[in-house]
């Protein structure tokens, strides 16, 4: 047996296990003080009624004979498929079919297996900085090359930074594959229509795909920002959009989210074919849960959720600001992202607002080497934490 080589590639530890095991550590060493995380992008609010209300149905469904679910479609519930499609997209004047819908277990996965889709000889292009997981699931790809000095040699990296007013420019060689992520992750900021629609116009003219992670679409504010990727013209033909309800509706504990792939791309055969092949459908009882997400009270308990966490975006965004930092994002997303004073890199102001405050931040660098000298913070914790860490540095 031959491993996997360009899994051995990656580094040891993904990076959020890095920032949990300094938070612990410190934890177990000063056991008297209280470690804050505004790090990790983990939601805190418990579930909506609507959904708990509906995944007791469901399991109670499965203790009968007459309503017990066995294997559930490897797309996805119908009902819950139709509710997408006329929830989500149909509002904003997207048609799509019900065999372009498939239901998942949640935005990360898709994220990697859609690359099963396309050669191996395909070149990346990311943002920089990013959400990890798109350069590491290259690498297992085989799709990345070396990692020298911090940038992997096959991928083309797309600088989404305060100099280009976190507006990435077009790849400058041809690349066959680019992941775009708005709102992003970690940066908070979001593109314009036009801004989009360049990247569309890019993949129409270089036979691109793109893979637009829209994991933080709920909360986008008004019109003028593209909620879909399919808003912009021509984009059906190039463009797969994942979604989750993680941030959503709390679902990261429950996993449950969907991925658009549209027959014009010409993928929909071949992802239909390798779901049923290897992946036996999302739980019912996630799909009952999601399916109660698009009712009155439920979007309403929904929306909630999403307020709750944007009071926190604003109260970390203004206080940051108050204290004299260069702040952005936190408006269109739960994200804000800091550049560290007095020329800090990522990993000494993280450790310094450990050392100082007990507060958890999550160093910038750890999303790409454009990352450097920024820290992010997040707003999914609970308002009690949230204030308490804002106190903690205001004293500092
Ligand atoms: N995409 C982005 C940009 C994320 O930040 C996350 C999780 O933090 C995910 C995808 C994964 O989400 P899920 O819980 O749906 O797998």
């Amino acid at each position: 047996m031959n491993k996997n080589k360009y899994f051995q590639k990656l580094q040891a530890n993904y990076f959020f296990t890095d920032i949990m095991t300094k938070g612990r550590k410190y934890a177990e060493a000063h056991p008297d003080t209280r470690v804050l995380s505004l790090g990790i992008g983990d939601v805190t609010r418990p579930l909506p009624q609507q959904v708990i209300a509906a995944m007791h149905n469901a399991v109670e469904d499965m203790a009968h004979e007459e309503t017990f679910h066995g294997y559930c479609l490897e797309e996805g519930n119908p009902i819950l498929r139709k509710a997408i499609i006329e929830n989500d997209y149909l509002p904003r004047g997207i048609n799509l079919q019900l065999d372009e819908v498939f239901v998942s277990d949640g935005a990360g996965s898709d994220l990697g297996n859609t690359s099963e889709l396309f050669d191996k000889n395909n070149r990346v292009a990311v943002l920089d900085p990013v959400y990890p997981a798109y350069v590491d699931t290259s690498v297992m790809a085989g799709r990345a090359g070396e990692l020298v000095g911090g940038k992997w040699s096959d991928i083309v990296y797309l600088p989404c930074v305060r100099e280009n007013g976190f507006v990435p420019d077009l790849p400058r060689k041809k690349v066959d594959i680019i992941y775009l992520c708005f709102p992003n992750n970690p940066t908070g900021t979001t593109l314009t229509r036009p801004q989009l629609q360049r990247f569309v116009d890019y993949a129409l003219r270089h036979d691109s795909i793109i893979i637009f992670d829209a994991a933080y679409e709920t909360f986008i504010e008004g019109d003028d920002i593209p909620h879909s990727i399919y808003e912009l013209e021509g984009a059906e033909r190039v463009a797969i959009e994942i979604r989750s309800y993680s941030k959503t509706a709390g679902f990261t504990g429950v996993r449950c989210g969907y991925t658009i792939v549209p027959r014009q791309t010409g993928l929909q055969q071949m992802w239909h074919r390798r779901q049923c092949t290897k992946y036996n459908g999302t739980s019912y009882i996630s799909q009952q849960g999601a399916l109660a997400t698009y009712t009155p009270e439920g979007k309403q308990q929904v929306r909630d959720n999403i307020m709750y966490y944007k009071h926190n975006a604003r109260n970390i965004l203004n206080s940051l600001q108050g204290m004299g930092f260069e702040v952005y994002g936190g408006i269109h997303s739960p994200y804000i992202w800091m550049r560290t004073p007095d020329g800090m890199s990522s990993w000494q102001f993280f450790d310094l607002l450990l050392e100082k405050c007990q507060v958890i931040c999550t160093p910038g660098v750890g999303f790409g080497s454009a990352g450097e000298g920024y820290v992010r913070f997040t707003a999914f914790a609970t308002h009690q934490t949230t204030d308490e860490a804002l106190e903690r540095m205001k004293r500092l």
